[in-house]
């Protein structure tokens, strides 16, 4: 079997260009500017990218971005001032707090201080809560481009049998919700988990968010199954003149030729997580113009 690659890349190129960048050149017009600004603690290198990527695609799209950028010494409280400060500016639409942050804040509490409107990485309480109820939300980035790369690749989640490996509160549990909503039965899998092999072997789909380089491979999928693999981690290579490269939570050359479709590490989740934070932002804007009308 020759898997097809579900290549996130492509889909989030075509996202900003044919969708988002229609849309807000329509908000403009209505004078209004999609914005996003992203706090930004500390100097690790990871974050940094990760954000510049973020503004890379905001500015592609048209969507105005900031960064607002703190020392690893700034305190809990300042934070919780800051994301005030962006609650209560009404030219500003979405906010999201680029995680990790030091130890000696309380990740829980800065989360919860986001406005839920201005929550486009819907990880508040009032977002996650919709999305459990079912209710049109701000939905998380990571498992609302998870849902779009199914889709693209024609899956029919009703009735099928999903398995998600990983139940963080970002990708595993709001992705096997999503799941289930879309009538699939699914199976959470996680570190405690006894006998992972036999629950993924009925399994039509499945997601790998475990955070483990190359923790899947191919005598565990079944033949024929949808592979979506979340992971990133930048590993040592001698094949690469950076002496680096990026593989998934699957290793992807082992499990190819068993599968119907992969998504790829690099280009695979990753771009469809910061396409769906942009379409989040543009979702919150649009709202401003419904509350006045
Ligand atoms: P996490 O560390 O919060 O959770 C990992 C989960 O894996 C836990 O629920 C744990 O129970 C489970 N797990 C650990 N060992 C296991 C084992 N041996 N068997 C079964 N389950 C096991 O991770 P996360 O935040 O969900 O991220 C997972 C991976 O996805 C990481 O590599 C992360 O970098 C990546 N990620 C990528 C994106 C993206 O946009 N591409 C977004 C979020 C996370």
């Amino acid at each position: 079997m020759t898997a097809k690659i579900i290549s996130g890349r492509e889909v989030a190129e075509h996202i900003l260009e044919k969708e988002l960048s229609v849309k807000v050149k329509e908000l403009k017009e209505k004078n209004i500017v999609p914005n996003l600004v992203v706090i930004l603690v500390g100097e690790m290198k990871a974050s940094a990218s990760y954000v510049a990527q973020k503004e890379k695609f905001a500015a592609k799209a048209g969507i105005k971005s900031e960064v607002r950028r703190f020392t690893a010494e700034i305190s809990e409280e300042e934070i919780l001032s800051e994301i005030d400060k962006i609650n209560n500016d009404s030219l500003i639409h979405g906010v999201i707090v680029q995680l990790p942050l030091p130890d000696h804040i309380s990740v829980a509490k800065v989360l919860n201080r986001i406005h839920p409107s201005k929550d486009v990485d819907g990880f508040t309480p009032n977002n996650v809560g919709k999305l459990f109820l079912g209710e049109d939300t701000l939905v998380s980035c990571t498992p609302k481009g998870i849902m779009q790369m199914l889709r693209i690749s024609g899956t029919d989640l009703s009735g099928k049998n999903v398995t998600v490996i990983g139940r963080s509160n970002i990708v595993g549990k709001p992705v096997s919700i999503l799941c289930q909503s879309q009538n699939a039965t699914v199976t959470m899998c996680h570190s405690r988990t006894k006998d992972l092999n036999h629950k993924l072997s009925d399994a039509d789909v499945i997601i790998v968010a475990v955070g483990v380089p190359k923790f899947i491979s191919g005598d565990q999928i079944p033949e024929g199954a949808v592979v979506i693999d979340v992971g990133i981690h930048r590993v040592k290579s001698n094949k690469t003149k950076s002496g680096y490269k990026l593989v998934g939570d699957v290793n992807f050359d082992d499990v190819e030729s068993k599968v119907s479709y992969i998504t790829p590490v690099p280009g695979g989740v990753g771009p469809m997580t910061i396409a769906s934070l942009l379409r989040n932002t543009l979702f919150s804007a649009k709202k401003i113009i419904y509350s006045h009308t």
